[in-house]
């Protein structure tokens, strides 16, 4: 596995890559990595020539007052992992290298960033959306992995790819969850073990709530039971939980808070 730390090399290497008949296969992450983004990895080594992993924690995602300055990183642990997994290349910018100058060009997608995650984190989505307008603009043409743990993220990155035309085909992969329900998220390093305990009241909320909307009860009752059965555990503070429709079926998500740490999840219900 070869590190870059540039964009022109990344960009030469990758056009290399197609130009020699492999197709890329591009896994866009924070870092600090967990089974979550191995499966990415692993879903694009079995489907693409070249898999190129990114790193980059991107300052234009957080909000004042998040947790950029506190968000976990172990690049050596990282590289390790990313090789394992199957990464040909992992694209590691410094902040300069991403953001030479200040940024006068954002990319936003409306309608699809507003509610939800976007009510709670205003200028998250344009953020993300500008940072992967950037790396698709550098890998090329690819197909690109993302998680839908991020449900509304996957959904803002497909748009903006079908809006704009990017020759990228997404690729939206299920989410991988520890033996507790909890869903795998670099953020779970930093909960305290009484929190680490307490935070599955999020997901087995959620799966209380598909089972109820899988046998008939509303989708406002269901919202009120996944919200009450966050809310009941006292280390959660609740910041949403919602229930949309999705295709013939639903997609019901939360959000919550234990102690400075902000867990987000969700799952798919059939109809
Ligand atoms: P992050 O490093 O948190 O920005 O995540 C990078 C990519 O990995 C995104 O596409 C996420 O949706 C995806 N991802 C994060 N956690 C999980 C998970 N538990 N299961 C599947 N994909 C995940």
């Amino acid at each position: 596995m070869q590190v870059i730390e540039t964009t022109e090399g990344f960009r030469k290497a990758l056009e290399a890559q197609r130009t020699s008949g492999r197709p890329i296969g591009l896994v866009p992450t924070m870092g600090f990595l967990h089974a979550g983004h191995l499966s990415l990895m692993e879903r694009a080594a079995v489907e693409c020539g070249t898999v190129a992993v990114t790193i980059f924690v991107n300052p234009l995602q957080f909000g004042a007052g998040e947790d950029l300055s506190s968000y976990p990183r172990d690049l050596d642990r990282d590289q390790e992992l990313a090789a394992e997994a199957g990464a040909d290349f992992l694209f590691v910018p410094a902040v300069a290298e991403m953001y030479p100058d200040r940024m006068l060009t954002t990319v936003s997608v409306a309608e699809v960033s507003d509610g939800l995650e976007g009510s709670c984190r205003p200028t998250h989505f344009a953020g993300v959306a500008t940072v992967v307008a950037k790396l698709f603009n550098i890998a090329g043409p690819c197909r690109a992995y993302f998680g839908e743990k991020d449900w509304q993220q996957l959904a803002v990155v497909r748009r903006m790819v079908q809006d704009l035309s990017y020759p990228v085909e997404v690729v939206g992969c299920p989410i991988v969850r520890e033996p507790d329900g909890l869903a795998m998220s670099s953020r779970n390093a930093r909960l305290t073990p009484a929190d680490r305990q307490a935070a599955s009241v999020v997901s087995r909320a959620l799966f209380t709530g598909r089972a109820a909307i899988e046998t008939g009860v509303g989708p406002a009752e269901v919202r009120r039971l996944v919200a009450s059965t966050i809310a009941a555990e006292p280390r959660a503070d609740l910041d949403y939980a919602e229930v949309v429709q999705e295709g013939t079926g639903w997609r019901l998500l939360a959000a919550a808070r234990f102690g400075t740490v902000r867990l987000i999840d969700n799952v798919g219900a059939a109809h």
